[in-house]
């Protein structure tokens, strides 16, 4: 009969669980049919998350090809795809796939798996895309874990499975002429022309895998020194291989293994918990997008305002740091982890702006976008999730630029208009003397905002803010 291979967040023929056991398990008889399903529900428009994320299943196509895979693409609602797949293939009795194990695609996966075992279709499904999956880290009595650190401990103590390096393909992925296909083909070809990124942007297997070598060869070692300032550039920028499974975890931790013991590999080691951590999380909150983890600020008046909020998404805050990683967002559709939790605490904290609005944002932004890491990130700082920064600990924008952009590199990388502005002022631009900002012709409150909120009074509101609700 037929067996489907069906790739979603695992854009790669390298150690893909799915699809080396479906290569392992199939019959020289099976005929074996590899797809792509594009779900118009989850199109983003102006959408550097969507297109980054598309442009990587296009490419895929391409390096898949060229290995003698063919993918074909079915496009619509789910359901009714795969029910026309099914009309279409009589003789279709069983599909591969990694699963997703939270959010919408949790959902997805539940209700399709009922739907091909009511087929007769035998489901084979994998957690593929973590080190360990949602089930797998519990407490001694069976409880989920609700702070990182005792996760973290158990988390590593944990046998981690192998690299498996795919086989040879040696069986048939031809290409199949079916009207489904053909029309999945031309939206798919009708989607990948409308994507344009105004920066350099390049991805695939072998690109993540360079990435991965790179950061090995020059960063990993004083990752744990470096990771937090921008301005260096430290960090491996490998979520957004991640997030689309261009780049296995498993060959990620195989690597990082062979490499001698440090502080930086430990520290990294850690981050790529978190990843499993948040993961692990938005299964045990499946709300959590649109709800606070902690019951007790369910009711929080946050604030809706327009202004303030397109302030802050554009740049002009006046709080340079907070500008500076903004502006970073919207001109390369990443951010520094460090930019991330400063400007999400400025949001939320001397904003009191509403964390799904920004979270959001991040959504239609970030070319690494990943719901339980942006959502777990989110609530941090809102400080209404697991393990979050408490709400009395609000973070100083102008003391963290100072500390982690103390002479002010990654402000002026971002921020032209303040490259002339001395170190001293660098993080108050505003408290230059008129004369002085005259002499380099920068006036403040004209060529660059002045701070749009006073920090100094925003503890006590938070305090009260907060209080309200406990
Ligand atoms: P590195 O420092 O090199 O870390 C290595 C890997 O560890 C990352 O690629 C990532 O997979 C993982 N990792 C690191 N930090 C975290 C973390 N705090 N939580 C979960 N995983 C982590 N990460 C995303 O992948 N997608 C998101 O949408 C996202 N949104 C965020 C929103 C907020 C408000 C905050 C505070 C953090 C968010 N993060 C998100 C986490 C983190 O900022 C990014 O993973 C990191 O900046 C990616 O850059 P990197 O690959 O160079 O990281």
């Amino acid at each position: 009969g037929k067996t489907i291979m069906w790739f979603r967040k695992d854009l790669r023929l390298d150690d893909n669980t799915a699809f080396n056991k479906m290569l392992e398990e199939s019959k020289e008889s099976d005929e074996l049919i590899c797809i792509f399903h594009l779900n118009p529900l989850q199109f983003l428009e102006n959408s550097y998350n969507h297109n980054a994320f598309f442009y990587s299943v296009s490419t895929f196509y391409k390096q898949a090809k060229a290995n003698n895979v063919t993918i074909h693409f079915v496009y619509g609602n789910v359901e009714e795809s795969f029910t026309a797949l099914k009309r279409a293939f009589q003789d279709w009795d069983a599909i591969y796939f990694n699963k997703d194990e939270r959010g919408f695609g949790s959902v997805r996966d539940q209700k399709m798996t009922v739907f091909f075992e009511d087929n007769q279709i035998q489901v084979h499904s994998y957690q593929d895309s973590h080190l360990h999956g949602v089930e797998e880290i519990k407490k001694p009595t069976g409880e989920s874990y609700k702070v990182f650190t005792p996760y973290f401990r158990k988390w590593l103590a944990m046998p981690k499975r192998p690299y498996q390096r795919t086989m040879k393909i040696d069986k048939q992925f031809e290409k199949i002429t079916h009207p489904l296909f053909t029309e999945g083909e031309k939206q798919f070809g009708q989607l990948v022309e409308k994507i344009v990124f105004p920066f350099e942007y390049e991805c695939g297997e072998a690109v993540a895998e360079q990435y991965l070598k790179e950061f090995i060869k020059t960063h990993l070692h004083d990752y744990q020194k470096g990771r937090d300032y921008p301005f260096l550039d430290q960090t491996s920028k490998l979520s957004r291989f991640l997030r689309t499974g261009e780049l296995s975890i498993r060959k990620v931790w195989y690597a990082l293994n062979a490499e001698p013991v440090s502080d930086g590999r430990q520290t990294f080691i850690s981050e790529l918990c978190w990843r499993d951590f948040y993961n692990m999380i938005y299964y045990e909150n499946p709300k959590q997008k649109t709800q606070e983890i902690k019951e007790q600020y369910r009711q929080l008046q946050w604030s809706y305002n327009q202004e303030l909020f397109e302030q802050w998404k554009n740049g002009e805050t006046g709080f340079p740091i907070i500008d500076a990683g903004m502006r970073q967002l919207a001109q390369t559709g990443w951010m520094h982890n460090r930019l991330r939790m400063i400007v999400a605490s400025f949001l939320t904290k001397d904003l009191m702006i509403d964390w799904r609005m920004g979270e959001e944002y991040f959504q239609k932004k970030l070319i690494d976008y990943d719901s339980a890491s942006n959502i777990g990130g989110w609530q941090w700082a809102a400080s209404t999730g697991t393990d979050a920064v408490p709400y009395f600990r609000i973070f100083n924008p102008t003391t963290q630029s100072e500390k982690f952009d103390h002479y002010g590199d990654f402000i002026r990388q971002f921020i032209p208009e303040l490259k002339n502005v001395p170190n001293k002022y660098i993080h108050e631009p505003g408290k230059m003397p008129m004369e002085f900002q005259k002499s380099i012709n920068l006036v403040i409150g004209e060529d660059y905002p002045n701070p749009i909120v006073d920090h100094s009074k925003i503890r006590s509101e938070i305090l009260t803010f907060f209080k309200k609700t406990t």
